[in-house]
């Protein structure tokens, strides 16, 4: 039988948004890019183009099967290994050790959220009860509240500090305080102190204050090859500050699930480009003005 399936994966908040140097923005959005490519089934893709550089967090696939199950079960398994890959590269990339707080603030971090329908109408009628599958299984998501006692990470504020640089004046902003501290506190501080793990580090990567948790060490230690253009430095600026406005999602919602982040440049929005990339080329109309739209809201917001 013929499957409509989704995969997205996340946070995306916490990949892209939570970022101080445009650089973390940057690697956020290329790790998400990295682990979707990786994660592609070989046929029936439908969206996002496989040759796009740039992916977005999600894939929709048209996959022939007697077992869905078992394909969704690969597929969870491909994004767990893209995942710990660059995992490792950031690691090799700072040098670091890994510690069992590491592990658990990795392994209790990526999201998969999947969806699989039997396409028996066409795409566009089984696509929106897709999507709304899909809606229906992450509000029933269950968290992995992790408690944490200690100093939180300076770039997400969520996690704690397991890594930062050792010098004298860090070692002493992560070490000091355990003084006052009798019982569970200064058992919970102590599991936080084995924790740490201090980076020799030039000042470049990692600032002389600055404490990382794992996921925020992951992106910014994550090697990109390639630096963003400023169109695309620009752009990723915009994103974060329209994040939640109703004109983005809207912009978003047109395409039916076909939406990436090329299309934000007016410059792609062209008949060429919709046939090259099978993108419906009678939704560019309407695509170009809800576009200004978003590009007047963002100059309203700065
Ligand atoms: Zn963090």
């Amino acid at each position: 039988m013929n499957y409509l399936v989704i995969f997205t994966i996340g946070p995306v908040q916490a990949f892209i948004v939570q970022a101080r140097k445009t650089r973390d923005l940057y690697a956020g959005s290329r790790i998400l890019s990295k682990i979707i490519q990786k994660s592609l089934p070989k046929e029936g893709v439908i969206f996002p183009h496989p040759q796009i550089e740039s992916m977005p967090n999600r894939f929709i696939a048209e996959i022939k099967t007697e077992n869905i199950q078992d394909f969704c079960d690969q597929t969870r398994e491909k994004i767990q290994q893209a995942y710990q890959a660059i995992l490792e590269e950031s690691r090799k990339e700072g040098k670091a050790g890994v510690k069992e707080g590491y592990q658990r603030q990795s392994e209790n971090f990526l999201e998969i959220h999947y969806a699989a329908l039997p396409l028996d109408k066409s795409y566009e009628k089984v696509y929106p009860e897709l999507e709304r599958l899909l809606g229906a299984a992450k509000n029933g998501r269950i968290f992995s509240q992790m408690e944490e006692w200690g100093k939180k990470c300076s770039l997400c504020g969520e996690r704690n500090v397991l890594f930062y640089r050792d010098s004298k004046i860090s070692n002493k902003k992560y070490h000091y305080g355990s003084r006052q501290l009798k019982g569970e506190l200064l058992s919970a501080f102590e599991t936080y102190h084995e924790n740490l793990i201090p980076l020799k580090q030039d000042g470049v990567t990692l600032a002389e204050r600055e404490g990382l948790c794992a996921i925020c060490f992951t992106k910014r230690f994550y090697p990109v090859s390639k630096f963003p253009s400023t169109a695309e430095i620009a752009l990723m600026d915009t994103l974060q500050k329209l994040e939640s406005e109703p004109e983005k999602k809207k912009l978003e919602s047109l395409l039916s699930g076909k939406w990436d982040e090329q299309l934000y440049f007016e410059e792609n929005l062209t008949q060429e480009y919709f046939q090259k990339y099978n993108l419906p080329v009678e939704k560019l109309n309407d695509l170009k003005k809800a576009l200004d739209k978003l590009q007047k809201k963002a100059k309203e917001k700065g």
